[in-house]
């Protein structure tokens, strides 16, 4: 016998526009019909007398958030987990809150390290837990390593990243590079192996100049377009602004050209929009500069994200929380957040001033653009079902993942 189809009834968040009074269906783990009242009636008859009872319970439904860059949640997190349950622990940190699409993200750390973390977190991408690896580091800089361990920063090594794809099962989505490391770009470099294996260059933790800058930009670019079988189309920025040289006018590092070429539709700047890694105002400019779809909203959480203060771990270094907001215990450097992606979409939206059809876009429509996922980050007819509905003040209220209750 099939199930019976889940009603829901308020306002919706779609992705260019907010319906009032609209109706969602869900069948199985699909979104089976959406639009207002009427439009649903006419689409689906055969549930016309449930839809005569059913009122607008005043929540906010918006689609499962996609969350491209995080370390853990829940006391756990990726670059330390051992055992399935462990990263299992930090997945549900996040979905419980509404992000029901998930790349873990780990740190800089040895080679038979990282290939662990890949292999384990590749078979939960296999597994429909996770949509895919990101890998930060360990080819960045020295000079913006922020909370990555120095000690295990190396040159860049196109076999590693072709080891590391391939333990990921080819689930691995991005890779933070510093373009001014030697050997990055070129034939057979790290950017042509990411990028055959189905992966995506994110540019950061990076002490380039302009030059460099803008050197990878546009060879990650022309690779981009000559491979068939590309992830997305555009290469991205790991947390525009952090772990990177600060831009200066007479000393102007990466930043304008990762701001120029973003608004010639290049790459996608990711934004950590917690309200403490970046000033809201500074995220609420940099969308209006380039718009919405080269934008997208990140948390970098880890271990601490949805815990109270205290002390964590972030790879091999010891994190210290207070007042949510985590340092490496030695060097003082912040070291990930604390939030969840929804937060971040209320920081947008009520520090930031921006309008929360464009900040849910940059929670959502984005990330998936980035996996190359068309089934995820939309409310619409054919979508997986994963919804989260809010309440006025964009708390959570309930998350369905592939039309099951998240609890
Ligand atoms: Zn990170």
């Amino acid at each position: 016998m099939k199930d019976c189809p889940i009603i829901l009834r308020g306002r919706i968040v779609l992705p260019d526009t907010l319906l009032d009074d609209g109706v969602i269906v869900i069948e199985g783990d699909t979104l089976a019909a959406i639009g207002s009242p009427e439009q649903v009636r006419t689409l689906r008859p055969d549930i016309g007398a449930q839809l005569d009872s059913l009122t607008h319970d005043g929540l906010t439904y918006m689609p499962g958030l996609v969350d491209i860059h995080c370390h853990g949640g829940g006391g756990e997190s990726f670059p330390n987990a051992t055992s399935r349950e462990q990263a299992m622990t930090a997945i549900m940190a996040h979905r419980s809150q509404g992000t029901t699409t998930l790349v873990a993200s780990t740190v800089t750390a040895a080679a038979d390290v990282l290939l662990e973390r890949a292999t384990l977190l590749g078979q939960l991408a296999e597994d429909g837990e996770l949509a895919g690896i990101h890998f930060e580091g360990p080819f960045v800089s020295h000079e913006r390593k922020g909370a990555q361990d120095g000690t295990y920063i190396i040159d860049p090594d196109a076999q590693l990243t072709r080891q590391l794809i391939e333990a990921t099962q080819h689930h691995t989505v991005t890779m933070t590079l510093a373009p001014e490391k030697d050997g990055m770009c070129g034939a057979e470099s790290v950017v042509d192996v990411l990028i055959e294996g189905g992966a995506l260059p994110s540019w950061g933790h990076t002490d380039a100049d302009p030059y460099a800058a803008r050197a990878a930009l546009e060879y990650s670019r022309e690779v981009l377009a000559r491979t068939e079988h590309r992830r997305s189309n555009r290469a991205t920025v790991t947390h525009l602004f952090n772990g990177m040289r600060p831009l200066h006018h007479r000393d102007p590092g990466p930043i304008a050209e990762f701001l120029a070429d973003s608004s010639q539709g290049g790459a996608v700047v990711e934004m950590i929009c917690d309200g403490i890694h970046l000033d809201p105002t500074i995220v609420r400019d940099v969308y209006t500069m380039l718009g919405r779809q080269q934008c997208v909203f990140v948390t970098d959480a880890m271990a601490a994200a949805g815990m109270p203060d205290g002390e964590y771990q972030l790879g091999p270094q010891k994190v210290r929380v207070e007042q949510g907001v985590a340092r490496l215990a030695e060097g003082n450097s912040i070291a990930g957040g604390t939030a969840r992606l929804l937060d971040c979409v209320r920081v947008a939206v009520k520090e930031g001033a921006i309008p929360l059809v464009d900040a849910v876009y940059m929670a959502t429509v984005s990330g998936a653009t980035i996996l190359g996922d068309t089934r995820v980050g939309r409310l619409e007819i054919g979508c997986f079902a994963d919804v989260l509905s809010v309440d006025e003040n964009l708390r959570p209220v309930q998350v369905w993942r592939r039309g099951k209750c998240v609890d």
